[in-house]
């Protein structure tokens, strides 16, 4: 089962697409992740993806394909996978299509995640990522606060912000999702396997109990 995770940064597609992934028990293949490894390696396509990454811009298509449908030919996700931030351009999407196609696969349901971009702005401050990668345990200081002050609860590493998680970058990432990702809602609304949920901050609605509706969903 190939289950998409739209949505603007933010939205908590990563959380989301993690607790569903374990539910499911198929691997979560988040698109952020596999370049801030990348960025760890410190080699040439780490210091061409930081480039990018690092000032709130999208990875280039040609680069970001490469490096997914690479991601996508191994065998561990035979039984389908979560794609969290991939793919986030109509080049990028058409081109999955075109892997899942050959591979006789389709994709199940695109979640779209939907957040104002006032309160994503809040929660993106607001976010503190354990940067141990074998955890990447992700907190807010208002719903998901860690027990002991800037400690990861499942792993003890010490939390961090994300280098691109300031104002500037959050706004120029935005714009990026409203300019361009934004489009892929209509994309998969047109092959009739959208699936919205509508969040705000005020709603106690916390991750678990998005996975569980969305989990009901896959079953009807
Ligand atoms: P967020 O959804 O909060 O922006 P991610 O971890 O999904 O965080 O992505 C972090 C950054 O990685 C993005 O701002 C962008 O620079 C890059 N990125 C991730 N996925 C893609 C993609 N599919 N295409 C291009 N760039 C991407
Ligand atoms: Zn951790």
């Amino acid at each position: 089962m190939i289950i998409i995770m739209l949505g603007a940064p933010g939205t908590g597609k990563g959380t989301v697409g993690n607790l569903l992934a374990l539910k499911l028990k198929i691997p979560h293949i988040s698109s952020g992740e596999i370049f801030r490894a990348y960025i760890n390696s410190d080699d040439e396509i780490g210091k061409e993806v930081k480039s990018y990454v690092s000032e709130g811009k999208l990875v280039p298509d040609e680069l970001t394909i490469r490096i997914l449908e690479k991601r996508l030919q191994e065998p561990d996700i035979q039984n389908g996978c979560i794609l969290d931030g991939y793919p986030r351009t109509a080049r990028q999407a058409e081109s999955l299509d075109t892997l899942l196609k050959a591979q006789k696969r389709s994709v199940k349901v695109a979640v779209n995640l939907s957040l104002s971009d006032d309160e994503i702005v809040d929660r993106i401050t607001k976010r503190r990522t354990c940067p141990n990668l074998e955890c990447r345990e992700i907190y807010n200081l208002d719903f998901k606060i860690p027990k002991i002050e800037n400690i990861c609860d499942k792993c003890g590493t010490e939390l961090v912000i994300r280098e691109d998680d300031n104002e500037a970058t959050i706004r120029k990432r935005l714009e990026n999702y409203h300019n361009i990702s934004e489009n892929l809602i209509e994309y998969y609304q047109h092959k009739d396997i959208l699936y919205t949920v509508k969040l705000n901050n005020e709603s106690n609605k916390v991750s678990s109990d998005i996975a569980k509706e969305i989990e009901e969903y896959l079953k009807k």
